[in-house]
């Protein structure tokens, strides 16, 4: 591959503002690669969905400060636009009971990792899944960290 100042702009990095040659590329200004549900985010942030003066209208604002926020319908009809499945019912399913017991007693009594390690491999397919491991893991990472704080400035 040549490397030409002369590519085409197809969509702005709805991180940092900055151009990209379509909406799912790694962004050249701030590394950033939109994945899962950065996805949809990322694709109205192209010329699929805008035009080219809204395009690079959009990614002032963002170098701006302003962060991109759009509503779950605006989402919604993204993933359907881009071509994407709607989330299955597999994927949306959310824990059972005894899952989430499970998980709560290996987080406190093994590791939190446990957790840490369950959330980052549903995250993609499982949001719902992953989004109950997350909330109850991270309080436990949260009460552990403090624990240690305190130990550590006990001995002092
Ligand atoms: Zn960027």
């Amino acid at each position: 591959m040549t490397a030409s100042p002369q590519r085409p702009v197809r969509a702005v990095c709805h991180r940092c503002g900055g151009p990209k040659q379509g909406p799912f590329v790694p962004c050249k200004t701030c590394s950033f690669v939109p994945l899962g549900e950065e996805r949809p985010i990322a694709w109205l942030f192209g010329l699929d969905y805008l035009t080219e003066e809204e395009m690079l209208q959009a990614g002032e604002r963002i170098r701006g400060g302003e962060g991109p926020d759009p509503s779950s319908a605006l989402r919604e009809l993204a993933r359907e636009e881009m071509g994407a499945l709607p989330l299955s019912s597999a994927q949306l399913k959310p824990l059972s009971t005894w899952q989430l017991l499970g998980l709560s007693v290996g987080n406190l009594i093994l590791t939190p990792l446990i957790g840490g390690a369950l959330w980052y491999g549903m995250r993609e397919d499982r949001p719902v899944a992953a989004g109950q491991i997350a909330r109850l893991t991270v309080p436990v990472i949260a009460g552990l960290t403090l624990m240690w704080i305190v130990l550590l400035l006990a001995q002092l």
